[in-house]
Order: structure tokens, then sequence, then C-alpha cells
């Protein structure tokens, strides 16, 4: 039986929303603290026929007063939807710390205000969008007037990670809401907190019902699947493992719904004997741990000019002796626990994996003992290796947790022959204080993005995306709407 509670609703734990309103049907499955393990909540599992109910309220949102919404009416139900979120803005840190573990300065430096900004920069994308037409009706043109109107692709299925929950839900739910689209999403399974406080939100502040609906669940066998197969599914909008977007694929390949996926990585870094040397460590330390090594774009293979590598290594590895391990909210926290049990198990498997394949371990390697509640949580050392060949699956296989290999390369074509021979292709970072340089290298790395002299800087109108294994197509700025919507030419004889 459904259990089916009026708005408002806050702060109730994860539900689904479904047609504007809350739903707890279905198999309940336990929330767990990554931070200590203990068990935080419980989270009901959308069966399929929730999943075909979502669907259902948000084709009938089309048909009804969403679907008849102006941009300009879209992008303030957008920005409304921003103030809601700022408005309980601690509420929603809390939630993203809970599921996570990440220190609370992270959530609340940059998961929360992302996930806010994400839909006021789509307000302001959506409305500041031109409009195309051209004439042609002098003797030399075809004597036609064409224009370009931009139809929303319909019902979008929104599935996401749990590394930045909110961040990365709210960047695909927000340009498809802005054009126009409904939109039924589904979170991690580890991750469900967040995604109900939004759905809160847009029954705060009077978004249509059906326009966003919210299925909890996991993936295979289970409201992933059910959503990305399902027939009345117009598009795919997936971040998440490179395998489950081979799975999600197949789902969508009978009836040829478009799809737009970022996926996972094996980010190089490149340091030139001409960086600044601090900046390069830090900015490797950085880019390595920052949220237990938690984040798509974290740099795992680093290569360094070999006048400079054995003072590197040397560095990094001190700088990653000094982190601080900790709990969400102790003010000195900088790297929190890795999100479950069960990756623990698979990155302290890689960590074993790299000794047996010949790695020298500089720091870390295994598991801090803390002799407090956190020895419950699941923490692992962040790790710096050397030693291993490309060959070497540690130096393959996207880890996904703390952990960096650092290796030596002689010249300029051997740093950007060793950080292209990968099967992904996310992110690359370049540190150079040549200006040539850095504009020869960077176009020549098969990566989506390439940071100079920086790391994670991010503009939201710039496009985003990876080559290789690392995604199919390009979501940010004007991309993201481009995703969401099908342009339709109309010409009209003079
Ligand atoms: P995942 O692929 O295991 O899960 C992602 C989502 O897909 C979850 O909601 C999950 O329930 C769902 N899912 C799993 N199997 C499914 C199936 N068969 N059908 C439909 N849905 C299914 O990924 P994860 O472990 O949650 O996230 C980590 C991965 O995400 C890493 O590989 C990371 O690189 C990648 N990632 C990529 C980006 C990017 O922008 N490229 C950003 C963040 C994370």
């Amino acid at each position: 039986m459904n259990d089916v509670q009026p708005a408002p609703r806050q702060g109730q734990g994860p539900a689904h929303y479904v047609g504007g309103r809350f739903d707890d049907s279905g198999a309940r499955f336990p929330l767990v603290s990554p931070a200590d393990g203990t068990v935080i909540g419980s989270v009901p599992e959308a069966d399929s026929v929730t999943v075909d109910r979502a669907v259902r309220a948000a084709r009938e949102a089309l048909a009804g007063p969403w679907g008849d919404t102006t941009a300009e009416e879209r992008c303030a139900v957008l920005r409304r939807i921003a103030d809601g979120m700022e408005a309980r803005f601690e509420e929603f840190v809390a939630a993203e710390v809970a599921d996570t573990g990440k220190p609370a300065s992270l959530a609340r430096s940059v998961d929360i205000p992302r996930g806010i900004a994400n839909f006021r920069a789509y307000a302001d994308l959506a409305w500041g969008r031109p409009e195309q037409s051209f004439a042609t009706p002098t003797p030399d043109g075809a004597g036609a007037l064409n224009y370009t109107v931009r139809r929303p692709l319909g019902v979008v299925a929104v599935v996401s990670p749990w590394n930045l929950p909110l961040l990365l839900l709210t960047w695909k739910v927000a340009p498809a809401l802005a054009a126009g689209n409904a939109v039924v999403a589904k979170p991690s399974e580890l991750t469900p907190s967040t995604a109900t406080l939004l759905a809160e939100v847009m029954d705060e502040v009077g978004v249509p019902a059906g326009a966003f609906n919210l299925v909890h669940g996991f993936g295979e066998n289970s409201a992933g699947a059910f959503l990305t197969a399902h027939p009345d599914v117009d598009a795919v909008a997936f971040t998440g493992e490179s395998a489950t977007g081979t799975a999600i694929m197949r789902a969508t390949a009978e009836r040829l719904a478009p799809v737009s996926f970022e996926l996972g990585g094996k980010n190089a870094g490149i340091v030139f004997a001409d960086a600044d040397f601090e900046a390069a460590v830090e900015g490797t330390v950085r880019s390595s741990f920052t949220n237990a090594g938690q984040v798509c774009l974290c740099t795992e293979r680093v290569y360094v000019e070999r006048g400079i590598y054995d003072d590197f290594v040397q560095a990094v590895a001190e700088r990653t002796r000094e982190l601080r391990l900790g709990l969400p909210y102790e003010d000195d926290t900088q790297m929190g626990p890795l999100v479950s049990a069960l990756h623990r198990d698979k990155v302290l498997g890689y960590y074993r994996l790299a000794t047996e394949e010949g790695a020298k371990i500089h720091a870390g390697g295994g598991v801090p003992a803390f002799g407090d509640e956190r020895d419950g949580g699941f923490f692992v050392e962040p790790t710096v290796l050397t030693g291993l060949g490309q060959d070497a699956r540690v130096v393959r296989e996207e880890i996904f947790g703390p952990v960096c290999h650092i290796a030596p390369f002689d010249d300029e074509a051997e740093a950007v022959r060793l950080a292209n021979d990968s099967p992904y292709g996310l992110a690359a970072t370049v540190w150079t204080t040549s200006l040539s340089r850095a504009h020869r290298v960077a176009p020549r790395l098969h990566s989506g993005v390439v940071w100079v002299n920086c790391w994670n800087l991010r503009d939201l109108r710039t496009p985003f995306g990876g080559v290789k294994a690392s995604g199919i197509g390009r979501e940010g700025g004007e991309h993201s709407l481009d995703f969401f919507s099908e342009p339709v030419n109309v010409c009209v004889k003079l």
C-alpha cells in the first residue's frame, strides 16, 4: 500500500516524490553513516509500478500547466527553487554530510552552493538564449524565412552518483527543467537525502506537480534499470561509472533514446620542471585527495619531468602524510571516509594490488587506526605510489579513492603520450610556467577538460564531459540546453 502524505513535508527522511506527492512505498533498505558505520535511517526502494507512476506523472505534467509555461516562467521557477534551497542551506549541508561523511566545510563551500548555483546559472542561461532566424527574401536568396524553435525532449530520466550528490543531480535537473522537460530523477542509493530535500523545496515553491519526480532505489534490477528501460522515457542524462553507462546504453538502444553520459576517469597530471614547484605540489595533493579522491576529476596518474621527480615525490608524500583525517564536523578535518564499506574494500583491494604489482608506497597504503568511533567508519589512508608501468592495473583502472601514482618522463612528447595512454579521457592538468608549452600541450591531450596551473576551476558555461570511456556528449552552459531540447527548423515560403 502507498503511504501518501500531504505536503508540506519537511525533513522526514528519504521518500519518493511522484506527481507532487511524497510517497514511502516499497521495501526499505538501510542508510549507513560512512563516518562511523552506524545505521542512520532507511530508504524506500521504488518498484517498477512506482517508477511507472513517476514517468506517467511526468508525461501528464507536459500535457498540463508545466507544458504550457513560458521560458520566462520556467526561469522564475528555477530562481524560486534556488531561493528555497538557500533558505534551508544548513539542512542541505547536514543531509549531504550525513550521507557521504564528507567534511562539512566541503559541503558548505562546494556541494550545496554549487547545487543552488546550478539553478541560478541555468535560469540566466535559458533566459539569455537568443532566438535564431534568418530570411532570404531577396532575388538572390531562396525566398524563404527560416527560423529555429527549440522543443523540450519530453520526459527525461536523470540518474546520478553518490560522490557529489546534490551538485551532480541539479547539474542536470536545472537545465532539463529550464528547457521545459519533465524530470524523473534517481539519485544514488547511498545518498538519497539531499534529493529528497530538493523535492521538498520544489513542493514548497510551487513547482507544478509532475514536473519533477523522484524515485529511490538501486541500479540493476531496481529503480535505476526500471527507469532507464522505461519505454516512455524520452532521454537519459546519466553520471556514474563507465560500465553503468554501457548498461544504460543497452537499455535505451532499442528505442533510440538520446543519452548524455558523464562517466569515469583516470585523470593525468603533468608536471614540467619549469613549473612553480610549490603550486604543483599543493595542486597535486588537492587534485588527488579532495573528497577522499571521490571526484570524477581527481588526478590518479601524475607524470613528473625527471629533473624534479625525486623532490616532487618526496614533497607530495610529506604533504599527504600531513592530511588530517576526521569526522565531518571537526574543524581541522581535511579528509573524510569513503562512502561505503563496499567502496572502502574496493579501494583497499587496489592498495593490495599495487603492492602485488610491485609499487613502492611513499605514504599511506592502509587503514588509519584512530582508537575511537571513527574506527567504525570507512576511512582509508591517502596513498602515494611510484614504480609501476603503464600496463599495471593500478595505473589503468579507475580506483576513485585517495590515491595517486607518480611516474617520471623525459620530454614533452613522452608526457603527452603517457597521459593519453588510457582508456579514459575526462580531465587533465598541466603544470608549467611556459606559456608556449601550456598552449602546445593542452590541445594534444585526449581529455574533455585541461586545466593549466589549476585544478577543478569551473565556469558553468563551459563545455563539460569526457572522451573515450569518460563520456558521451557535453553538458554545461549552452551544451546542456542543447542536449535537453531539439532544434526544429521552420521554413516559410515568402
Ligand atoms: P554507478 O554507476 O555505480 O551509479 C550511478 C547511478 O547509476 C546510481 O544512481 C545507481 O543506482 C545507478 N545505476 C547503477 N546501475 C544501473 C543500471 N544498470 N541501470 C540504471 N541505473 C543504474 O556510479 P557511482 O559508484 O555512484 O559513482 C562513481 C562513478 O561516477 C565513478 O566512476 C566516477 O568517475 C563517476 N562520476 C563521473 C562524473 C563525470 O562528470 N564524468 C562525475 C561524478 C562521478
